[in-house]
């Protein structure tokens, strides 16, 4: 809690939260000049005939609130999406949830399924607004550590979190920020833990079409007895290279979709009206679309992890997402956050420490993650400024 002149002024829900890295890191970059390979979003705009469609909308009057759950063609879509590429069958009128982003996904996923003093188990490093959503439902985040250098789950470590007091498993794959993508035995062995324990898995899917080199990404929700307990969540904003549109939505069991939408309908009520249509368009595209997609990321994906390379950084090539992971330690640095602060004005480039996103400090220090969903010119210029650090 915080007051000013005795007048309260923020609730103890938001005590220790700050303002998000990412907010901080984009406005360092455009107060100095620097190229922004912090904040994970994409320089180029979405497919075009997307931004038409959402002209379209706009013109045709579909100005008015949706429904909370979603348009119809929207929910549609998003289900045969999910059966498209997994083969799950989501019945669109009460498995879908249209979001604000994933963000509003996660957040209300977290209001409407944990009570105070309820334990949630997450994947650390973190993803900055799981544990602000945790703490404002009352919750207590269980980290599990994802370490350097390869990432793996610990699966002793995720059954050791695990308490009577835990309701949720929050998981993250492909993984921000190391770039790891959880492989089928891992998941089992998460889905052997939330059978056992009875536990609903909250799984953040944003960046699952971004896999590389041909490795699959597996919803936990296509796991044996586990569609019944996850909330699978993901968004527009990644796939179509539309982060601004905020759309995103969630796909799961009845009672857990009414759970998320309980706390929507007082949180925003709806969500865009012209934007839902438009996306609906997007999600019918060919594979084509994916596949190009994958391949462009991949290519800058392996542009910027070899510049880094070059210019001395221990890299961690990610299997999937936007971001890829160096160690600052053989160019001399030892702490991230203070790496990151520097180095706009050291060489014009900003990053984000990965230590941000963890309780265990010492597992972050020294790493720090940079966005490749960037113009190869734009990676190229940025690769370019680094090497005044070689
Ligand atoms: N989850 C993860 C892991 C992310 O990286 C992001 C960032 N975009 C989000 C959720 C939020 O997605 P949205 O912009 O759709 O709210
Ligand atoms: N998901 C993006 C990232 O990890 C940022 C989104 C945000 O700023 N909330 O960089």
């Amino acid at each position: 809690m915080a007051t000013v002149g005795g007048v309260k002024t923020s609730s103890v829900r938001l005590s220790g939260l700050g303002t998000t890295i990412f907010a901080e890191m984009s406005a360092l970059a455009l107060r100095t000049g620097a190229v922004n390979l912090g904040q994970g979003f994409p320089d180029t705009d979405g497919p075009v005939e997307v931004v038409e469609a959402a002209v379209t909308a706009l013109r045709d009057g579909r100005n008015q609130y949706a429904p909370g759950s979603g348009v119809p063609e929207l929910r549609r879509a998003i289900a045969a999406h999910q059966h498209r590429f997994y083969g799950l069958a989501v019945d669109p009128d009460v498995e879908v949830a249209v979001s604000t982003g994933a963000t509003e996904a996660i957040a209300t996923a977290l209001l409407g399924l944990v009570d105070p003093g309820d334990e949630v188990v997450v994947l650390e490093p973190y993803y900055d607004s799981y544990v602000a959503m945790i703490q404002m439902a009352g919750g207590v985040r269980r980290p599990v550590t994802l370490r350097a250098p390869d990432f793996r789950l610990p699966i002793d470590e995720l059954w050791a979190a695990v308490s009577p007091r835990t309701t949720a498993i929050l998981l993250n794959s492909p993984h921000n920020p190391t770039g790891s993508v959880l492989r089928r035995e891992e998941l089992e062995a998460i889905a052997a833990v939330a059978i056992e324990h009875d536990l609903v898995v909250i799984s953040d899917e944003v960046y699952e079409h971004l896999t590389f080199d041909g490795l699959p990404h597996i919803p936990i929700a296509t796991l044996p007895g586990m569609a019944e307990r996850t909330l699978t969540i993901s968004s527009s904003g990644k796939t179509f290279s539309l982060t601004g549109w905020k759309i995103g939505w969630a796909t799961g069991s009845e009672p857990l979709i009414r759970a998320l939408v309980g706390v929507k309908q007082f949180l925003t009520y709806t969500s865009g009206s012209p934007l839902q249509p438009a996306i609906a368009h997007a999600l019918d595209v060919g594979d084509d679309y994916f596949t190009g997609f994958t391949a462009r990321l991949q290519a800058q994906r392996d542009q910027l992890c070899d510049g880094l390379a070059a210019v001395g950084f221990g890299v961690h090539v990610p299997e999937g997402t936007y971001f890829a992971t160096t160690d600052i330690r053989p160019l001399g640095f030892e702490d991230g956050v203070e790496f990151c602060r520097l180095l706009p004005e050291r060489a014009g480039v900003v990053a984000i420490p990965h230590q941000v996103f963890h309780d265990d400090v010492d597992a972050g220090r020294p790493l720090v993650r940079w966005a490749f969903c960037k113009r190869p010119e734009v990676i190229a210029e940025a690769l370019d400024r680094l090497r005044v650090l070689a």
